[in-house]
């Protein structure tokens, strides 16, 4: 790195300038900063309860597909945010040291799932196109009902996107809450 005051450039990891002795200022982006705080091995731990919650969540979810669609996307935002929640709690009673490392580590794991969770959604998405393009395409001599069938099906609205967008806000503050009630569970209130 170089030295702010003769411009030398340094080794990497040195603390004080080979030519002129200056300690050497290490400007760390906020990136790195906030990467200074993550403990991954605590996140991955806090992941797997995530995905316990997912499993139970899709177990139960059978009973709550026949009631409609609203009651469908509630119960998805609900078993997102618990997955953030419980698995933000033990990211944060095993990785980390105080308040500001239960935020950091929570909304973390709540990015995590919102990425995971989106990866499946896509796929999923993906596969029903497939399924329902290639379904158009067999019955494109009757194509007067297919068009009829096509409008009453459409996923993509603005009423979804700003759920979504809900959910993603939502997702990553309740990861944060888990991380900070993880580190509280820990060290009681004296840490907040
Ligand atoms: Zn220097």
């Amino acid at each position: 790195m170089r030295c702010n005051k003769c411009d030398y450039d340094n080794k990497a990891e040195a603390v004080y300038c080979k030519n002129c002795g200056t300690k050497l200022i290490y400007n760390e982006s906020f990136v790195e900063k906030i990467n200074g705080h993550i403990n991954l091995v605590a996140v991955f731990l806090g992941s797997i309860i995530s995905i316990l919650i997912l499993f139970i969540g899709a177990i139960l979810f059978s009973g709550v597909i026949t009631s409609g669609s609203t009651i469908v996307s509630l119960y998805v935002g609900l078993v997102v945010l618990a997955m953030a929640f419980f698995g933000s709690i033990v990211t944060g009673i095993l990785g980390c040291k105080n308040i500001n490392e239960g935020y950091i580590n929570g909304s973390f794991l709540g990015l995590i799932i919102i990425v995971i969770t989106g990866f499946a959604l896509g796929v999923v998405l993906f596969v029903f196109i497939g399924i329902f393009a290639s379904i158009l395409n067999s019955l494109s001599s009757f194509a007067s009902t297919a068009s009829t069938t096509s409008s009453s099906g459409s996923i993509f609205s603005w009423i979804n996107l700003v759920e979504a967008i809900f959910l993603v806000i939502f997702t990553i503050i309740s990861g944060a809450m888990g991380g900070a009630f993880g580190v509280f569970i820990k060290y009681g209130l004296k840490q907040i």
